[in-house]
């Protein structure tokens, strides 16, 4: 059954993305409710409790293999391929127990109310506006507003299986990192879910428009800016890339600022550093090499 279903996985030559995904999500979700017994998987709704209890569900998935009895199956895109399963008792899945010490500062919601979810940071590590065509086309913005946060520092109260998963990069509803994380009913973004850290979407918490939650997720920076759709000249770093890693691009005129790239910056401030200690060539360039590591 798993091959059956990975030959309905789009390929990326075959699969304009903008124009066919919804189509073809749903096209895939009825082929395999049709080839499975389980057919409770489209009775989905916000108000639905097949998520309550992880306990309940650990125990009631036992081996896995079977398919046809398991909770969560109704996944956006219908595949949880077993040892990915693995991903429900892990952050940023994984529920917090009540004994844990999880203070909640913030607390977001997709659009339904499915997916809930709460923070226990009171301010991102990062908050950045992305200008990237894949964010524009895949939020239908002009842009993404991304706040990093680590795996850890968030707990779903609600809904926590009842997301969908997108990779970008395969075109895949796989969960494989990195990748989108959207409510599986109502269709909200929810965040990105990287190898290491999450991207929260701030326009999903509650309060965000409060003077509080406008400050603690003010952004730094811009990323991907000549890609943009939108000028927007509030004075923060506007990077040709990723942030802090690519040159800048000048907010007026719109050009990129020739060797303004951080991380090249700093690289060579480490390498005329070590210059200036050391005297012999070939020492120099095992320094650099070790330092860049
Ligand atoms: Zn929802
Ligand atoms: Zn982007």
């Amino acid at each position: 059954m798993l091959l059956a279903r990975r030959a309905l996985r789009p390929s990326s030559t075959n699969f304009p993305l903008s124009k066919n995904l919804l189509p073809s999500i749903t096209a895939r979700f009825i082929s395999t409710t049709t080839t499975t017994p389980n057919t409770t998987n489209l009775n989905m709704s916000p108000n639905n409790n097949n998520n309550k209890d992880t306990k309940q569900e650990r125990g009631g998935e036992g081996g896995g293999g079977g398919g046809g009895e398991e909770p969560h199956q109704y996944q956006s895109g219908n595949r949880t391929d077993r040892p990915e399963d693995e991903w429900k008792f892990r952050a940023p899945y994984k529920i917090h127990d009540k004994g844990e010490d999880f203070k909640v500062k913030w607390r977001g919601k997709c659009h339904c109310g499915a997916v809930q979810y709460e923070l226990s940071r009171e301010k991102p590590l990062a908050s950045k506006y992305c200008h990237c065509t894949t964010c524009q086309r895949m939020h239908g913005a002009p842009f993404q507003w991304a706040a990093i946060f680590h795996k850890s520092d968030i707990n779903f109260t609600n809904g926590h299986h009842d997301l969908g998963w997108y990779d970008p990069t395969a075109k895949s509803t796989t969960h494989h990192l990195p990748c989108k994380v959207q409510c599986a009913y109502c269709r909200t973004p929810i965040m990105d879910e990287g190898r290491n850290m999450i991207l929260l979407f701030p326009t999903l918490i509650e309060g965000i428009n409060s003077p509080e939650g406008k400050k603690a997720f003010e952004v730094q920076s811009h990323m991907f800016y000549p890609q943009r759709v939108v000028d927007i000249k509030d004075g923060k770093p506007k990077f040709k890339g990723l942030a802090d890693e690519t040159n800048l691009v000048d907010e007026e005129t719109g050009e990129e600022v020739v060797g303004s790239c951080p991380k090249e910056k700093e690289k060579r401030k480490r390498e005329e550093e070590g210059d200036g200690e050391k005297g012999k060539d070939g020492e120099k360039e095992e320094k650099r090499e070790k330092k860049d590591e």
